[in-house]
């Protein structure tokens, strides 16, 4: 037995010594041992080989009709798990239409990580003309957050230890890594080649607030009299949901989520002053940002959305330079939302007064005003549905489903949906974003039903769809549980408009009439509904939800509801001739 015990490992020892792999089983291997099982993708050369390995390698690989949907899908994946997502995309072209959801998840700081094949250096940098040449590295620098180049198989562990970490370390963001053909097929000694991977270790360390930090914020929390909390996408991110909670109720003092820290706590929660937007933002003296930048999105913290009284913002981020970004800040807190807002919530000591009645009064009647007012809104059953009884319909539906993950964008169906759709859980709510973009719904839907393995409902304006649209067919081969509506007022906006000339060709903001979106999705083998009334669109989306298969719902909308550019129409500039 001994003896042959000992032949055994001999010849085990001589087979490792002769093995050998390549850069292909190493970048596979370099992702699995820091548990990347996920790969968004659309294959082609130089990486169809890499996409089959890893499918052979136990990780699921979801091809694409487009490489900006896999991108998308990937950077929802890096918000709603803190891992950052991967994109595969082919050379030059490939490349640049990942390009696009790498710019996004970089601007929204969502940690993806963008790897396209690329053509050979030698060729690249003297220009002479390659299949789909391009200097990628260099294309993808101003849009990501880092960018690396491996050349040789034994660095492929560095590399993505490296991708990895600029990823989600900090403020998390987009990363590319440039893989060459070349690279892709080096072998390499597989004993060498095990070694030279990295496991990553701790990749996004918590970060603890300085105690002076936490110190000058309480003290500024202290002086308020009429204090309001504003939580960011970054709070939804962090993964802080129950000290983040504690903060906001043993604080007493009333909050906004910004779009996608909705059901951070339930948009039904009483201190929520969602319904109350405009009159807290005007009238509050100290706002605590946490996650949120005064960018756009908060009219960069100034203006008459803000009031003439000059505010005092203490600001939660785990990025210093964010701060004075727009405003003075007069208590910064850098460092991780958790750790921060833990500190910060340990200072809410015998000195800290929840704010009075004067203040939450206010704001109560405020909000029992305007719901009031948005209920016989939403009350009304005009024909065709607008936007509105559309929205009641399937508010009404998702209201008992709250597990249920929703996508949202469009100009009037994303205004309207963000505060008609109350939702009740954190990081089920993916929208337009930072950018505020149109063409993120069929990738963030893949990628939120792919991740979470649960129900999603994209509710898309019919413009919005059409960016992302033949990922239909994406969906229904991954038998994915996406129910898809689409807004369909004829139009971008709406579908009215006609061209002054009289000629042939409607106007730019005009499509096919009556379209029926929903038999596009039957060509793939999934469900398609019409709905025209606000009862059959809920009929139709509680078997949709039921089932959990593909399902399109061409919600038909009143041509002439929607209003130019959403809510956005200030940020429209018009011709002095079209104003007539
Ligand atoms: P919103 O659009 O919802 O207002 P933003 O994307 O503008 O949110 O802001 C998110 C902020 O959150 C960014 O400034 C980012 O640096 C910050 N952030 C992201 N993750 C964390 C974290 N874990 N800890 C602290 N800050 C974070």
């Amino acid at each position: 037995m001994a003896e042959a015990d000992s032949t055994t490992v001999e010849e085990t020892l001589k087979q490792q010594a002769t093995e050998t792999t390549d850069g292909f089983h190493l970048v596979i291997d370099a992702l699995k041992l820091n548990d990347i099982d996920t790969i968004f993708g659309l294959v082609g050369i130089p990486i169809t080989d890499l996409a089959r390995l890893a499918q052979a390698e136990g990780m699921r690989f979801i091809g694409f009709r487009h490489e900006q949907h896999a991108g998308n899908a990937a950077a929802i994946a890096g918000f709603m798990t803190q891992k950052p997502g991967i994109c595969l995309t082919v050379s030059a072209p490939g490349f640049l239409n990942g390009l696009t959801a790498l710019a996004n998840a970089t601007t929204n700081c969502f940690p993806m990580i963008l790897i396209s094949g690329s053509s050979e250096r030698e060729i690249v940098d003297l220009q002479q003309g390659d299949y789909e040449e391009m200097d990628q590295l260099n294309a993808a620098k101003p849009y990501a957050k880092a960018a690396y180049r491996v050349l040789h198989a034994e660095d492929i562990g560095v590399g993505v230890a490296r991708a990895i970490r600029a990823a989600v370390s900090g403020r998390p963001g987009g990363v590319y890594l440039d893989l060459p053909a070349k690279l892709l097929a080096q072998t390499l000694d597989a004993v060498k080649a095990q070694q030279s991977l990295i496991k990553v270790v701790d990749a996004a360390p918590r970060q603890l607030p300085a105690p002076d930090s936490v110190k000058r914020a309480i003290d500024v929390l202290k002086s308020a009299k009429r204090p309001l909390i504003l939580l960011g996408k970054g709070a939804a991110y962090a993964q802080a949901d129950a000290e983040i909670r504690a903060f906001v109720e043993q604080s007493g003092i009333p909050y906004l989520p910004m779009s996608m820290a909705k059901g951070l706590l339930p948009d039904t929660h009483e201190q929520s002053a969602s319904a109350a937007r405009s009159f807290v933002l005007l009238e509050a003296d100290v706002v605590v940002l946490i996650g949120a930048r005064l960018n756009w999105l908060l009219s960069h913290g100034k203006g008459k959305t803000w009031g003439a009284e000059p505010k005092k913002f203490v600001q939660v981020d785990i990025s210093p330079t964010e701060i004075d970004s727009n405003v003075a800040i007069a208590a910064p807190v850098i460092g991780d939302i958790g750790s921060c807002v833990a500190a910060l919530r340990a200072g809410l000591d015998a000195g800290f007064r929840k704010p009075g009645t004067e203040w939450t009064g206010a704001i109560a009647e405020r909000k029992n005003k305007n719901l009031a007012k948005m209920a016989a809104t939403l009350d009304k059953n005009p024909s065709p549905m607008n936007f509105h009884s559309a929205l009641r319909a399937i508010r009404d539906v998702l209201k008992t489903r709250p597990d249920i993950n929703v996508v949202n964008e469009g100009a009037n169906t994303l205004d309207y949906a963000r505060s008609i759709i109350d939702m009740y859980e954190p990081r089920k709510r993916f929208d337009s974003g930072t950018w505020g973009i149109m063409g993120i719904g069929m990738g963030f839907a893949i990628g939120a039903a792919v991740t979470s393995g649960k129900q999603v409902v994209a509710i898309e304006g019919d413009s919005a769809f059409g960016f992302s649209g033949m990922e239909l067919e994406t969906i229904c081969r991954y038998d994915l549980p996406v129910c898809t509506i689409v807004f369909n007022n004829n139009g971008v906006y709406r579908g009215t408009d006609v061209n002054p000339t009289g000629g042939k060709d409607v106007a730019p903001t005009v499509f096919v009439k009556g379209a029926r979106y929903d038999k596009m999705i039957e060509a793939f083998g999934g469900i398609g509904h019409n709905a025209t009334t606000p009862e059959e669109l809920t009929k139709a989306l509680l078997e949709a939800i039921a089932s959990g298969k593909p399902t399109l719902i061409n919600a038909v909308i009143d041509e002439a509801a929607g209003t130019e550019s959403g809510r956005l129409t200030n940020l429209n500039p018009q011709s002095a001739a079209m104003k007539k």
